[in-house]
């Protein structure tokens, strides 16, 4: 079996191959490199944004569940247009204002259950990385000046437009360009610097004070960062045109080599039905759906079930239904660990094991079929369950199909979570229900009840049975 996911380039599912090092052994043991168009860090991240961001984690974890290492880089844009209004706004410097919304993003990725990646690199910390492209791009011709403003000539780069196959007229007609309110030679044209206002955080240059046009910070963050050609670059498919278009060209007219590999965009999240407008009242960002009392696992097992090629339409009822899948996960585990007969590991749960594990692989190494791979996990739970109601599986069996549900999870960071967005510590909490039970047995009611409450904030329910005390993550 080999993993193939969408290229948007070449407009075909392609083999991931890491450093093009086509000998599976040695490429196994090269990381895969993947970039992934970060924030802006200018206002709290919307629900179509997570939408984003949770593919490209669900990508790494699945990319690691096969085998690869990954290093993989997500940037932080804190300076751009609406970063230095915000701060003007604010009466803060643009520092302070970014670090505020740089904090709550980051907390936002932790409730989420979005692992680190390795590298978080910053605009504002690579601009020596953006002078080097300019400075290249200088020397081949490709750059103008006007008015204190560094733009890329299109008409000197014949290159322009892969990625997007939008056809030159297109764009000239002004349908879709980046809308500046410089003054340029061509309409295509695209600032990689922009001169700056009186009083505007400014970087010095051998062009003069100024700040970085947005595109340039994504090829300076990964040239500084990978050195060379990158296998995987991620976002959302709003930033085909002109965004990632204008990395390629810039980049590669700077260093006549090929930028990436393979593009990954994920689609749109329309919410009711329609793209989200604070105007039309159906604008939320995950801090919307916490207060109204939804769960940020169950927002990320709905935002990462639908596959990332296809528009998705957020609803509530949609989470009901996140809510009702989780719910079926998790009374599968009680059962699991409530099972005490003891018997050598039984051919059945092996067997079942090891074709769930196989389906689910199968499914999601075709573009991350992701819905095939959720069609398994529940045969795999009902089935489990029908060995649980035959009285077919030993204490054995049963750490097996929890083993493996752990392993499947590693993919989908939704069954062995918590509120607070950690994963769950099984070790400790049995500590926790041990100590409880001695404690309950020297009638120290006050701190077994303490001991229960302090589980609940973290979203653990107890219930004390006839066997002992059992625990549950709340949904
Ligand atoms: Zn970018």
């Amino acid at each position: 079996m080999t993993l193939k996911i969408y290229n948007t380039m070449s407009c075909k599912s392609e083999e991931i191959i890491p450093g093009l090092t086509q000998d599976v052994s040695s490429g196994k043991s090269h990381p895969v490199t993947i970039y992934s168009c970060g924030p802006t860090v200018y206002s709290y991240a919307h629900i179509g944004n997570f939408r984003t961001f949770l593919f490209n984690d669900f990508l790494r974890r699945y990319l690691k569940f096969r085998g690869f290492r990954v290093d993989h880089a997500m940037n932080i844009t804190d300076v751009d247009d609406k970063t230095i209004a915000g701060a003007a706004r604010d009466g803060v410097t643009l520092k302070q204002y970014t670090e505020k919304y740089t904090d709550i993003f980051f907390e936002d990725l932790k409730t989420l259950n979005i692992e680190s990646v390795e590298h978080y690199p910053k605009a504002t910390e690579s601009i020596d990385a953006m002078i080097d492209i300019i400075s290249r791009l200088e020397k081949k011709g490709i750059v103008y000046e006007k008015e204190g403003s560094l733009y890329f000539s299109i008409s000197k780069y014949e290159r322009y437009g892969r990625l997007s196959n939008v056809e030159s007229r297109e764009i000239k007609s002004g349908a879709r360009y980046d809308a500046d309110e410089y003054e340029k030679d061509d309409v295509r044209d695209f600032a990689l610097w922009k001169a700056s206002k009186p009083g505007e955080t400014a970087w010095d240059t051998p062009w003069g004070k100024g700040r970085p046009g947005w595109h340039i910070e994504c090829s300076a963050m990964i040239r500084k960062i990978f050195g060379t050609t990158i296998d995987i670059h991620t976002g959302g498919v709003d930033l085909i045109f002109p965004h990632h278009e204008n990395e390629i060209a810039q980049s590669e007219a700077a260093y006549d080599e090929t930028f990436v590999r393979h593009w990954i965009h994920v689609e749109h999240l329309l919410v009711d039905g329609a793209k989200m407008s604070k105007s039309k009242g159906n604008f939320y960002t995950l801090r919307d759906l916490l207060d109204r009392g939804h769960s940020p696992r169950s927002i990320r097992y709905l935002l990462i079930t639908s596959h990332y090629r296809k528009q998705m339409n957020f609803t509530f009822e949609g989470i009901t239904q996140a809510d009702q899948a989780l719910e079926r996960i998790d009374n599968l585990i009680v059962r699991l660990k409530d099972i005490r007969k003891t018997a050598p590991p039984g051919a059945d749960a092996g067997s079942l094991a090891d074709q769930f594990i196989d389906r689910f692989t199968a499914a999601l190494d075709e573009d991350l079929n992701i819905s095939g791979g959720m069609g398994a996990l529940f045969d795999f739970i009902h089935a489990a369950n029908a060995l649980i109601d035959r009285e077919a599986i030993s204490i054995d069996d049963a750490q097996l199909i929890l083993d493996v549900l752990k392993k499947i999870d590693s993919v989908l960071g939704v069954i062995f979570f918590t509120e607070s967005g950690t994963r769950v510590d099984e070790a400790r909490i049995q500590g926790l229900l041990d100590e409880r039970t001695r404690a309950k047995k020297e009638r120290n009611f006050a701190r077994a009840d303490e001991i229960r409450d302090s589980l609940l904030a973290e979203g653990i329910i107890l219930e004390d049975t006839k066997e002992g005390t059992r625990w549950k993550i709340r949904k």
